[in-house]
């Protein structure tokens, strides 16, 4: 899979892929992570020019349509292009089944906004899908660029470790997941389950699952049903 990401302040982005399951994920190859620098499609002559005063008057820079379209244009014309995303407060809201199907796809954009967004012409022409990850409006799409890749990329195959690590976590299945232990089996008094310790493979499964289902029905009822 390929994930370009086209940005204001890419920087902001490196950590998250630069440590860790991402950072193995890149070396190993399952995906290539590209942070493109909107400023690098600047307007010409304009001091790298991409925002500017929204038109009507009001606080705050509007992301300009023409960086935009000349970036996103020159990686169209290198390849094909499964979806354009926006990251916006106002777009669907990000969720795991949504996570599985666009970890399917094999080349994706994604695009962050930043101070008061971007020219609304970009997402009536260019944009193919719009992602929230969550009601609270954050300063640029960075961060939730971030999130999108970080929840797609640890469903890649081979990405984690233990094969079925990634469909025993919480949203799966509509279930959260359940309580999970470690060393020591006690702690200033406090223990663990016994049947964690029993070594009993069925028992350990059942266990997990009666758990998982309470902790959904208190926590989560919600996700029942659905
Ligand atoms: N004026 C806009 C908010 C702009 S915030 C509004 O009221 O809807 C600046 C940028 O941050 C947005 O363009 C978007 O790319 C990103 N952003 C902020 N909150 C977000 C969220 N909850 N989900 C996804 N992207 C978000």
């Amino acid at each position: 899979m390929r994930i370009d990401i086209l940005s204001a302040v890419p920087d902001l982005m490196h950590s998250s892929f630069n440590h860790s399951i991402m950072k193995r994920a890149i070396a190993a190859n399952h995906v290539e992570v590209n942070l493109i620098n909107l400023r690098d499609y600047a307007i010409e002559g304009k001091a790298k020019q991409i925002d500017d005063y929204a038109f009507g008057g009001g606080a705050g820079m509007v992301l300009m349509i023409e960086p935009i379209d000349k970036c996103i244009s020159q990686l169209k014309s290198e390849r094909n292009y499964d979806e354009v995303i926006y990251m916006s407060p106002d777009g669907e809201l990000l969720t795991q089944k949504t996570c599985n199907q666009l970890s399917l796809l094999k080349n994706i954009i994604i695009l962050c906004g930043h101070y008061k967004g971007v020219d609304d012409r970009v997402r009536q022409h260019l944009i193919t899908r719009e992602i929230s990850i969550g009601d609270y409006v954050l300063s640029g799409g960075e961060l939730p660029a971030a999130v999108l890749s970080d929840a797609i990329i640890r469903l890649l195959p081979g990405v984690l470790n233990d094969e079925t690590s990634a469909l025993s976590d919480s949203f799966q299945d509509n279930l959260l997941a359940p309580p999970v232990y470690t060393r020591p089996a006690e702690y200033k008094g406090w223990g663990v389950p016994s049947v964690l310790m029993s070594g009993h493979t069925a028992n350990i499964e059942k266990w997990r699952h009666e758990q998982s289902v309470e902790r959904t029905k208190l926590r989560r009822p919600d996700l029942f049903g659905l």
